[in-house]
């Protein structure tokens, strides 16, 4: 397909690519353009009962197979990602709004390599060792799949949030429907659509549509487990709506990353670090680098060097090279993130950016927020946008106060040369992960998931390979 050809992207269940049963489409929107690119399936809910038929139907044979054969597809899919990377990551910038050259160096790469981790993962479960815990008695371990799952993907990240989703789920032997968001999912439907020979019918399943497709996503009883990556608003529907059949949920529901500096630190790698996380992705990151909490030793420095790293950014075509910031994904994105601005206290100082770009499409200035207090709405709430805040604290107890001081749990980094500073940090810190010293970095080998309102269960590694089975003891007699 080529980079301007209009897109048609439907709904791909139990191996065929389908159009929604009645015949409704949405709107594709090129993020950087505002231009419509195409139509999407919008599908509702007699698509997703027939997903769900076709993954039950598929369930006994890919539950079974042998951790090998499912390992052995999970390598294939890997390789598929990589031999089509230039139109996966062509599909990817389109509808979410990258710049291609990032997709090419920072997403196809741990996208495939996500699926190489679960390949390995798949043949390498864990458990109690098998022994006579109980006189004349034999007791083990099975790890079995959970069943048919839910999963539903945000637009930030489409593949890799896929990839995060399929990877565990397929490894555990779940069969899944998964569904993309409705403004991303031309990346994930092509993926299923070329892994159509490697995976058997009904196995994999990508149901396009909104919030009415997740919504019968959640309340379909044949599900076992509904994965979400989104807004805690809609992390909450499905825990209150899984629980009413006692559904397992699988909740990312992003985070407001708090970024503790102290005076010590080194500051030209810090500036780096943060304004490189903190708007990468036009700030469209559940771990984004925007919360800054700064030493008064170093605040003024501080806010200079990341207005100055926000300042170099450029915003431009998104086949551009050159092109480092991206717009924000839609419409609704562009109001929200700009809302925050419009409603910024008088203390606040805006140093640079605070306003939408004067171009076509839905680009943010990139921006930094100084002078902000802990009961900020720009510091309690998660902008995703390309915004950083910076406030100053006076303490270590009031720097860690503030950095567990919001609903959010998923990351945060501490900077310092102080050892000892930083391990009291990584203890104090209420987070599902504390980096020191960088930020945002993760590994396929490494769980990635948070606390409080980030939500529960864990993205990426054996854990969440573990999130998608459930523990069988098995006793036997030997008498
Ligand atoms: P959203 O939570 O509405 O959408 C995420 C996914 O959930 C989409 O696929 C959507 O169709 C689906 N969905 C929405 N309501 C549903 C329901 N009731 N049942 C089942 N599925 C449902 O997110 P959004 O409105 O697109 O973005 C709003 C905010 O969410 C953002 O500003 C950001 O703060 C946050 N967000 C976080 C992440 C993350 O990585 N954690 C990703 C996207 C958005």
């Amino acid at each position: 397909m080529s980079a301007t050809e209009q897109l048609n992207v439907r709904s791909f269940i139990d191996g065929e690519l389908v159009d929604a049963a009645d015949g409704r489409t949405m709107p594709i929107v090129d993020p950087a353009t505002g231009e419509e690119i195409g139509v999407a399936a919008d599908a509702g809910k007699e698509d997703v009962d027939r997903a769900v038929a076709a993954a039950t139907r598929a369930f006994p044979a890919w539950s079974t197979a042998t951790p090998q054969e499912r390992s052995l597809a999970l390598l294939k899919i890997a390789d598929v990602v990589e031999a089509h990377a230039e139109e996966l990551a062509s599909l990817e910038s389109r509808d979410a709004g990258k710049p291609l050259g990032a997709v090419l160096e920072d997403e196809i790469p741990p996208i495939a390599d996500c699926f190489r981790y679960f390949a390995g993962a798949a043949r390498n479960l864990e458990g109690a060792a098998s022994a006579t815990y109980v006189e004349d008695t034999v007791s083990w371990i099975r790890r079995e799949p959970i069943g048919v799952v839910g999963q539903i993907a945000p637009w930030n990240y489409p593949l890799m949030m896929a990839s995060w989703k399929l990877g565990p789920a397929l490894a555990a032997g779940c069969t899944t429907v998964l569904k993309p968001a409705p403004s991303t999912p031309a990346s994930t439907v092509r993926l299923a659509e070329l892994v159509a020979d490697i995976l058997p019918p009904g196995v994999l399943n990508v149901v396009v549509g909104g919030n009415d497709a997740g919504k019968a996503i959640v309340e379909h009883p044949d599900i076992a487990l509904v994965s979400i990556t989104g807004s805690v608003e809609t992390g909450r529907w499905i825990a209150e709506h899984a629980g009413k059949h006692l559904k397992r949920t699988h909740l990312e529901l992003g985070g407001k990353a708090p970024v503790i500096v102290y005076d010590d630190v080194d500051l030209e790698a810090a500036i780096e670090g943060i304004a490189g996380f903190g708007y990468y992705n036009a700030g469209q990151d559940c771990t984004a680098s925007t919360r800054v909490i700064a030493a008064p030793g170093i605040y003024d420095d501080l806010v200079s060097g990341l207005s100055g790293a926000a300042q170099e950014l450029v915003i431009g075509d998104m086949t551009d090279e050159a092109t480092t910031l991206g717009p924000v994904n839609n419409p609704n994105q562009l109001e929200r993130v700009t809302g925050f601005f419009d409603r910024l206290p008088s203390h606040a100082e805006v140093v640079t950016g605070g306003k939408r770009a004067d171009r076509a499409g839905f680009f943010v200035e990139p921006t930094v927020i100084a002078g902000v207090r802990q009961d900020d709405e720009v510091v309690q709430r998660e902008i995703f946008g390309p915004a950083v805040t910076v406030q100053r604290f006076s303490d270590e107890a009031e720097a860690i106060a503030w950095a567990n001081g919001t609903a959010y749990g998923l990351s945060s980094s501490v900077w310092t040369r102080d050892i000892g500073r930083a391990l009291r940090a990584s203890a104090a810190l209420r987070f599902g992960c504390v980096w020191i010293n960088t930020h945002g970095l993760l590994a396929n080998e490494m769980p990635h998931g948070g606390v409080k309102d980030s939500g529960h269960g864990k993205d990426l590694s054996k854990y969440s390979l573990e999130d998608y089975q459930y523990v069988k003891h098995v006793m036997a007699s030997t008498d």
